[in-house]
């Protein structure tokens, strides 16, 4: 590691904080740094002075304490997967949690415990091996710290809650350098702010979720022709929120990749369809999904079958590797009328690259039933999470994509309830964070001003002291 002299911080302090890590301390001079400072989001391009990869709570607490003794920004990185790049800063310090990967299950209690850093690929192979998952997203190399944090909605939301409806505990360092367990039990406070007020309260080293016994599911995507769009979507609508919580499905827009596995005839095509996942007993999938096999005639494309739940989970992972460019826009959902499916038709059907696409995941069934104020997450009452992204490999298509995804969401937006779900969210001012919240916003900014008075944690969606 090379030391170097900065203006701001003390070389000799750098020094001292470098040899007391078990972790390693990146500096711009480093080999290292230009890889360390990436983000899973190749339009950010950002340059920390220092980045702490820590590989414990010791480390976590000396970073935090570092950076606030010498007043660095701060950045807390989990699996680094957050759209607007939250997970890294210019100038001030990244707190990279990416060495502490480390999982525990408890088959006894149903908990799994899984450390700041740890990805959803770590947690659902260590929780399989006992026929057991926790809800999380639909990408697995999405990191628990980030996606937890701000609420985690996927495959099994209907069925298991939100993620924060399965958080029990969590080790959190605080600005101060001290550690709490928060939990329902000990700083309920603090316990019910993290589960949806993201990073903004501390740095969470360690996570502890209930298990479900989740282990075949029936599950995959079914998809149409997009001439029958407005039909699937009517429909789609009006089935899901009267079928049971063991039934989950994501309506999206998207382009069917050109290339094996996929049919030659839909390489390239853009689609519709739903990813559909069944925790019911497996003797009662097929006639379960007869019906809606036989909706529209056969579907171009079903793939939906009998699949161990990490299959599952990692199904898109090749489809989006790290390093493409995303732009992100959403919004939370009530209903869906015969008018705002017309604007989804409009524009989803002219997605401006392959990989750009329009999701709208439900999050009535199990996530539904919880109080508005129970957690910081207040559109407990909306029924679809919507979110359109802008994706590709090529810079060139920024513009382009960028302009497809705010249209789109311009069109939908009179429809929606105000607030989008923090995490599908890029950087967009005060005003959104607090539609986000809602009626939980003024307790979010108490709590944070009792464990974060100073607003040491704001590289986030941030909640500011009051
Ligand atoms: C391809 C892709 C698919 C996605 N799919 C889903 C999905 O299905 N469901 C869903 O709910 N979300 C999904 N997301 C959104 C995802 O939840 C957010 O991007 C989330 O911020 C990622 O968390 P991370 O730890 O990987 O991110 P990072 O960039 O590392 O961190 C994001 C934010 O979380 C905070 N943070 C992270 N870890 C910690 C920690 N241990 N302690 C304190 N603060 C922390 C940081 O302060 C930062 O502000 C997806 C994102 C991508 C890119």
């Amino acid at each position: 590691m090379t030391v170097q002299t900065r203006p701001t911080i003390d070389n000799e302090a750098i020094h001292g904080f470098a040899a007391g890590l078990r972790g390693t301390l990146i500096q711009p001079a480093d080999p290292s740094y230009d890889t360390a400072r990436k983000v899973y989001n190749a339009m950010i391009d950002r340059r920390p002075a220092l980045i702490a990869r820590c590989a414990n709570t010791a480390d976590v607490i000396a970073a935090v304490n570092f950076a606030r003794e010498h007043d660095l920004l701060v950045a807390i990185r989990g699996g680094g997967h957050n759209g607007p790049g939250l997970g890294v800063c210019d100038d001030g310090l990244v707190i990279d949690l990416a060495p502490m990967k480390g999982v525990r299950v408890d088959p006894v209690a149903r908990t799994v415990r899984a450390e700041g850093g740890a990805t959803w690929a770590d947690v659902d192979h260590a929780t399989h091996a006992f026929g057991m998952a926790t809800p999380s997203g639909v990408i697995s190399t999405t990191g628990v710290g980030g996606l937890t944090l701000g609420g985690g909605i996927g495959h099994l939301t209907r069925k298991c809650g939100l993620t924060i409806d399965n958080l029990l505990e969590a080790d959190i360092v605080l600005a101060d350098g001290s550690m709490v367990t928060a939990s329902a039990e000990q700083h309920p406070d603090l316990f019910w702010a993290v589960r949806g007020g993201g990073g903004n309260f501390g740095v969470v080293t360690s996570f502890l979720f209930r298990l479900h016994p989740i282990d075949t599911v029936y599950a995959g995507p079914m998809l149409w022709d997009v001439d029958k769009a407005a039909d699937v979507l009517r429909w789609y609508r009006d089935f899901l929120p009267a079928a049971p919580d063991d039934l989950n499905g994501w309506f999206a827009f998207l382009g069917v990749p050109a290339g094996p596995p996929f049919p030659e005839d839909l390489h390239g095509r853009t689609m519709c369809g739903v990813v559909w996942t069944w925790t019911g007993p497996l003797d009662t999938a097929e006639e379960t999904f007869a019906p809606i096999r036989a909706q529209f005639g056969p579907p171009a494309l079903d793939w939906v079958g009998p699949l161990p739940h990490p299959a599952l989970q990692g199904m898109f992972d090749p489809i989006y590797p790290p390093g493409d460019q995303w732009y992100w826009k959403a919004d939370f959902f009530n209903e869906l009328p015969d008018e705002a499916i017309a604007r989804h038709v409009e524009h989803g059907t002219q997605l401006p690259t392959g990989k750009s696409t329009m999701h709208l995941y439900p999050i009535d069934g199990a996530a539904g039933r919880v109080a508005n104020t129970a957690t910081p997450w207040s559109h407990r009452d909306a029924k679809w999470a919507e979110v359109i992204v802008g994706v590709s490999p090529d810079p060139a298509d920024n513009e382009r994509m960028t302009a497809w995804a705010r249209t789109y969401w311009e069109a939908l937006h009179p429809y929606s309830t105000g607030g989008a779900y923090v995490n599908f969210m890029m950087e967009e001012g005060n005003e959104r964070i607090r539609a986000t919240y809602g009626e939980n916003y003024d307790r979010l900014t108490s709590v944070k001003a009792t464990y974060d008075p100073t607003n040491l944690f704001q590289v986030n969606q941030n909640i500011a002291p009051k």
